[in-house]
């Protein structure tokens, strides 16, 4: 019989920002339409039985390599955006080094490419050059999310001098688009890898040595002191520990709009784990949490707001990819997307934060910052965009369950808490009791400063 709802998400707790409570989730062509208690039953459709279930909005993360097009031996969009979908991830924003989207007629080609090969919806993200030339504007009336940019050279992407940097910010104010900013000092980063290099040195210490918390300190400082002076909206990008959130902290009081990104890397792995593991922890900047009190101090941080959302940084290569070479030659990044959420799950049920905080961090303050209207919550007219959890659930994160076309994750061995029953997209199931359900249906989200041509 067909009732005025297309589904009904019944008998779970829906987790919000602030609370949760026992509520029925009515939805119709995609989007949430009503949340109601359970004594007020209305027909629907189709019933998705959620009894026993947590019922959260599905995950947004903004900071994900996909590698496609691009190294696709590395990752592609259909592997991917499985490892998203079936962690509960159903919204990403994109963005490739190796292929980076530079102009408006690159990100044409780029949204023709993917078409079809998404389980999730994504936005995608452009790349700042050194080049006074670059259509800004016009990458953003073309609807890129957000602009990527490295204050040093990395990834095969070059450095943004202080001076284009400012450029850019001015540009970005008045554009009111947001930039995700890769923070490493030039200067200081070639200078230590020259000494290293010189020092004969290839032993993996040569990664806190090289990516120094000085480096990241220095290009954190200026960044959010030309976000001051810009005013542009500046996300600081993998923030990897707290002495950088209190140099962002003292900026932000001056007035300074740049926000605090940070991503698990830096909240449970710590800076010795790369001697044992080498390649495997070879990330930038890389983790600098030495004891259980760093670790609490970024998890306070978390749970205060000073980190203002979380993202996977998801940069994957295969074991193999790894280790081909000598450390130096190895690429940089880990794989995310599998992991971020069930380990923040984790953390949610075991006190070091809460489901709300996870919920606002990693769903609701992203798709807010990013312009994903209908994303990151779970209220009327939002997309229906959903993850069902069984917080009774435990399992044990291994290689073998790594989506990725990287194979391996560095968080193999944990115990977690909770796991992940279903994720629905737009109301239509993509995941259903850990199976994968549909084909790629994940579409193209446009950037806010989108400008329809005719
Ligand atoms: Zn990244």
């Amino acid at each position: 019989m067909q009732g005025a709802f297309d589904l009904v998400v019944k008998g779970g707790v829906v987790v919000g920002l602030t609370g949760r409570g026992q509520l029925d989730v009515y939805v119709r062509e995609g989007k949430v339409v009503a949340l109601e208690p359970p004594s007020r039953t209305m027909a629907a459709s189709r019933t998705v039985d959620a009894d026993g279930l947590l019922v959260l909005p599905g995950m947004v993360d903004t900071h994900v390599h996909l590698m496609d097009p691009g190294d696709v031996t590395r990752e592609n969009f259909p592997t991917g955006t499985l490892a998203a979908a079936c962690s509960g991830v159903t919204t990403i924003i994109e963005h490739t080094h190796g292929w980076p989207v530079t102009s408006p007629d690159r990100l044409a080609e780029k949204r023709a490419h993917l078409r079809g090969r998404s389980y999730v919806d994504y936005g995608l993200a452009a790349h700042v050059w050194d080049d006074a030339a670059q259509d800004i504007s016009g990458l953003w009336r073309r609807g890129v999310s957000f602009f990527k940019i490295f204050t040093c050279a990395t990834h095969g992407v070059p450095a943004v001098t202080h001076d284009r940097l400012s450029e850019v910010f001015d540009l970005l104010a008045d554009l009111g688009a947001p930039a995700l900013v890769h923070c490493e000092d030039d200067q200081i980063t070639s200078a230590s890898e020259r000494r290293l290099h010189e020092a004969g040195r290839n032993d993996p210490g040569i990664l806190p040595a090289w990516r120094s918390l000085p480096a990241e300190l220095v290009a954190v400082g200026t960044v959010a002191l030309l976000a001051r002076l810009s005013g542009a909206r500046v996300t600081i990008a993998h923030v990897s520990s707290p002495p950088v959130l209190e140099l962002l902290r003292d900026e932000q009081l001056r007035g300074s709009p740049a926000v605090a990104e940070s991503c698990p890397q830096y909240l449970f792995l710590h800076e010795d784990e790369v001697y044992e593991h080498g390649a495997l922890r070879k990330f930038t900047p890389p983790a600098r949490v030495r004891c259980t009190d760093d670790a609490q101090e970024m998890w306070r941080a978390l749970n205060s707001g000073a980190i203002h959302l979380l993202s996977s940084d998801h940069a994957p290569s295969t074991r193999e990819q790894k280790l081909a070479g000598d450390i130096w030659q190895a690429p940089f990044g880990l794989p995310g997307l599998d992991t971020t959420f069930r380990l923040m799950l984790d953390a949610a049920l075991s006190g070091r934060t809460s489901l709300e905080r996870v919920v606002g961090a990693y769903a609701r303050a992203p798709a807010r910052r990013y312009g994903l209207a209908g994303k990151g919550r779970l209220a009327p007219g939002a997309d229906a965009d959903l993850v069902l959890v069984d917080p009774s659930g435990q399992s044990l994160i291994a290689d073998e369950g790594v989506h990725s076309k990287a194979g391996w994750t560095p968080y193999a061995g944990r115990a977690v808490r909770g796991s992940v029953v279903s994720v629905l997209l737009r109301g239509v199931p993509v995941v259903d009791n850990g199976r994968v359900v549909t084909a790629p249906s994940g579409q193209f989200m446009a950037g806010p400063g989108t400008v329809e041509e005719d």
